[in-house]
């Protein structure tokens, strides 16, 4: 049977530009009784096909599209081939030597509420929607056919999932799970923790910008602000840092970067590693002088919606004002959002706002993106969330 969730008046537009929400509030009538995760056709007000997509019944978010060809079935081979179209694109376009990617990234790879990383041997899943919850086992399958990995874990432990009245859920899904799981990125060596650590175990979507640290690091005194496992650090020290002061919050992420050092045969005595809150830290730093070449301030999400933005810019501010003053004249500042709800050009004005209250003339000479693994559908625009800065300071 085929359920029907036809739209109020006007409010088809953001599907036919393809952004792949329905909102509760835009929803006219729905015929039928679809269960959680069963597949919807919605329409417009005035009968227009719009998209075949997962009914949601507890969330905001009521539906989400899979596809906006009429008459396309949403079956094992649907799926099937979004992922052989996600896999595709970073076959061709990353290094096959890079052993740790993002296989599908939601949305923007036509699978909303999906991710997939690829660690080594090992696929991580978070299943973030209801209807990729629906397709769970249907999508695993498929994921380790076409990848040819056969380890697959599962980290379904976000606060989102409360949104779809999912429950967490974490555990192993098919094969094992290697005793130690060990990725590469241009050289450098990452243990990750799959079961253990922060989202699913590493922050790939900062890859490239660990490289470009790493050229920029040569003969640098760098402090590296929310340092996680040491991914920014370590690439420091192998591109020829003279020393790397690393801070997080986490006890658990800091031995884990330190065993990271010892990996890749770098010299602990040029690494400290401070087990701190970053915004007291900094303020420790500048009252004892202290002063760095380089400096990177990765912090987590402060904004992760719209709504929390203003208070998110308070805090973004406070650090990077902190951060121009530690720097030396002519020094380097790397600066992160990972705020879905915080815009570059929003960003950039906070980050002039902490130059200007600092007293110092900066500038921006290098913008910061994740790699191809992390793309951004153009009809999803929230898909844009990880920007970043290269700000230099001034003689
Ligand atoms: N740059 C890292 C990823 C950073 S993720 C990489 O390349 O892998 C953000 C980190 O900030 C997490 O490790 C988290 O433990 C830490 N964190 C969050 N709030 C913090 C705070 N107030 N002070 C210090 N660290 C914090």
């Amino acid at each position: 049977m085929t359920f029907i969730l036809k739209l109020k008046p006007g409010r088809e537009k953001s599907l036919l530009n393809r952004h792949p929400w329905v909102f509760s509030g835009a929803v006219q009538q729905l015929d039928g009784e679809p269960q959680a995760g069963d597949t919807v056709l919605v329409r417009s007000a005035d009968g227009r096909f719009l998209g075949n997509a997962a009914y949601s019944p507890h969330s905001q978010i009521r539906a989400r599209v899979w596809s906006v060809v009429e008459g396309e079935p949403i079956d094992a081979n649907f799926f099937r081939r979004r992922l052989q179209t996600a896999l595709a694109l970073r076959r061709d376009l990353l290094p096959a030597s890079l052993n740790g990617q993002r296989l599908v990234h939601g949305e923007s790879d036509g699978l909303p509420g999906l991710v997939v990383d690829r660690y080594d041997q090992v696929l991580v899943v978070q299943v973030l929607s209801i209807g990729v919850e629906r397709w769970r086992e249907v999508i695993v399958d498929a994921l380790v056919e076409l990848t040819g990995i056969p380890n697959v874990y599962e980290r379904s432990d976000a606060d989102v999932r409360g949104l779809e009245g999912l429950p967490e859920r974490c555990g192993l899904l098919r094969g094992n799970l290697p005793a130690d799981t060990m990725i590469d990125e241009y050289g450098v060596r990452y243990r990750v923790d799959i079961a253990g650590g922060q989202k699913t175990g590493f922050y790939l979507d900062q890859r490239v910008n660990r490289r470009r640290i790493g050229e920029l690091a040569a003969g640098k005194k760098v402090l590296n602000c929310f340092c996680y496992t040491g991914g920014f650090s370590l690439a420091a020290l192998r591109g020829g840092a003279l020393s790397v002061e690393s801070v997080d919050s986490s006890a658990e992420a800091l031995a884990t970067a330190q065993a990271n050092l010892v990996l890749n045969n770098l010299d602990p005595a040029q690494a400290s590693w401070v087990e701190a809150d970053v915004f007291k830290y900094l303020r420790l730093l500048r009252d004892k002088g202290q002063s760095y070449d380089l400096i990177i301030l990765d912090p987590p999400k402060f904004a992760p919606t719209a709504q929390h933005v203003e208070k998110a810019a308070r805090a973004y501010k406070d650090i990077n004002l902190l951060g121009l003053k530690l720097l030396k004249p002519g020094g380097l500042l790397a600066t992160f959002t990972c705020s879905g709800g915080m815009d570059a050009s929003l960003f950039q004005k906070i980050i002039a706002g902490a130059a200007v209250d600092a007293g110092l003339d900066a500038k921006v000479i290098e913008r910061f993106t994740p790699d191809v693994d992390h793309p951004v559908a153009l009809s999803f625009p929230e898909g844009d969330y990880l920007k970043g800065l290269l700000v230099k300071r001034g003689l």
